[in-house]
């Protein structure tokens, strides 16, 4: 459906149209994600339960499906005019490379210090802390791509921040911890002797490399031990997928400019941050009955959490110490191969992504890492961008979608997400043009156990 105006390489949007306002896809949807309960009581939690652990106005929107738009606030708004917005480019060198009739477009988020998309919701939620009066957060980092955003994003606003950082990355990324540290972040690897539940994690598993479900029981208790901080998480939380729409938004506007219509949308989902944000427009779009699009998340063979996954009410956290969220989980005790694409090696996924592919509006497709690996050198060399392992999976999909059409001769729009950059993955990358990477992938018995610490809850499972 182009029109007869030449497509440019990079459809930029003007400053000015850079989104005024996240969308909230769950004013929208029919059946709304579960919310999340008390792990003590089964009962939903209340917003003043939930002030224990997070910032009050993020709470809010948390909990919100019904408001539909949420103003940015004009700090965010300034603060998002450094990097955005971002280009959505016309992959015309992958194309003639792979000699398809599809059209294939990515919106690419790589373009800021941190690399990744995750600057989005950390200076959200980092203008949010500070406005509350608090002195600083704590988080979890895996990659190390959201410990670095949020270290940008408070050394900014001017808060304290603590980083667990899981600790196989700690070790194999020593340079991503630097950047943390240079913006003034505490950096400490995960699982560690500064809380309880690191000291009970080293003593049952002491050779154990960490995991994010374990990092984020160590952030919660830190937080809750430190007055002034709260705990801030950079994926699977309905208030970071509302951040991460100003990606589908931009999207959006920056297709409608030259009438494209896309018939697919892919993206990776680690804990579904990046694809919600990306797809959610698009999925307002089709709960309201007006358009039809295909929507493709990807995820590692290693961490299947949607296409092997329950969709059940879990724990978030190893420590069982965060609310339960119903999700597609691979139960929290789950810890994945070490898979080179740390930032989607996480256990369960965001409840309202969940909720989509449980009602047939997503489907999702896991793959194997040599292969995503394959899709991330095709693409470097022809489009001259060094994918992130974790984008790399949109890649391979898109790939194989577009290599579809050179079979059936569909000249299909594709859209995908380009997280970020893998510069900080060099040692995965390594691995890769060595030919000594692995692609373990979890047999039934390996993803029972993970399944046998899915809580049951009276009443409800
Ligand atoms: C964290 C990360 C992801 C996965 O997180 P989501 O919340 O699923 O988006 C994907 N790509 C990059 C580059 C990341 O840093």
């Amino acid at each position: 459906m182009e029109n007869k105006k030449e497509i440019p390489y990079k459809i930029y949007l003007e400053e000015s149209e850079i989104p005024t306002s996240w969308y909230n896809v769950r004013a929208d949807m029919k059946t709304k994600p579960a919310p999340l309960l008390n792990p003590g009581t089964g009962e939903p939690m209340k917003a003043e339960e939930l002030g224990a652990v997070f910032c009050e106005e993020l709470i809010k929107q948390e909990i919100d499906n019904d408001t539909r738009y949420f103003p940015i606030p004009q700090e965010i708004r300034d603060f998002y005019k450094m990097y955005r917005p971002s280009p959505l480019v016309r992959a015309y060198c992958l194309e003639e490379k792979l000699k398809t009739p599809a059209k294939i477009y990515y919106k690419f988020e790589g373009n800021n210090t941190s690399g990744s998309h995750k600057l989005n919701s950390a200076i959200a939620q980092a203008y949010y802390a500070k406005k509350q009066g608090l002195k600083g957060v704590t988080t979890e980092t895996g990659a190390g791509q959201w410990g670095t955003a949020l270290s940008m994003a408070c050394a900014y606003f001017g808060l304290d921040l603590l980083v667990y950082m899981v600790k196989v990355s700690y070790e194999q990324k020593p340079f991503r911890r630097e950047v943390m540290r240079t913006y003034g972040a505490k950096v400490i690897p995960s699982p560690s002797t500064t809380t309880e539940i690191g000291k009970k994690i080293l003593a049952e598993h002491p050779d154990t490399t960490g995991s994010l479900g374990c990092a984020i029981s160590e952030a919660v208790e830190a937080e809750m031990k430190n007055p002034g901080y709260k705990y801030v998480l950079g994926s699977v939380l309905n208030q970071v997928l509302l951040h991460q729409t100003v990606i589908g938004l931009e999207t959006q506007a920056a297709l409608k400019k030259y009438n494209i219509k896309p018939d697919m949308i892919i993206g990776c989902a680690g804990g579904g941050s990046n694809l919600g944000g990306l797809v959610s427009p698009f999925v307002g779009e089709m709960l309201r009955g007006e358009n039809k699009y295909q929507i493709i998340a990807v995820e590692p063979a290693s961490c299947p959490s949607f296409t092997r996954g329950k969709f059940a009410y879990d724990f978030c956290d190893t420590g069982k110490i965060c609310p339960l969220a119903k999700m597609y989980t691979l139960g929290s005790q789950f810890i994945p191969s070490a898979n080179h694409a740390g930032g989607l090696r996480y256990h369960g996924m965001s409840p309202i992504l969940s909720q989509l592919y449980h009602d047939g509006l997503m489907e999702a497709r896991a793959v194997e890492q040599t292969s995503v690996f394959e899709a991330a050198e095709t693409f470097a060399r022809c489009e001259g961008i060094l994918p992130a392992p974790e984008s790399s999976h949109a890649i391979r999909v898109a790939i194989d979608e577009a290599l579809k059409c050179k079979e059936t001769g569909e000249e299909k729009t594709i859209v995908f997400g380009l997280t970020g950059t893998g510069y900080f993955d060099l040692v995965a990358y390594q691995k890769y043009n060595d030919g000594v990477m692995d692609d373990y992938i979890p047999t039934d018995a390996d993803l029972q156990k993970g399944f046998d610490g899915i809580p049951s809850i009276p009443g409800i499972q």
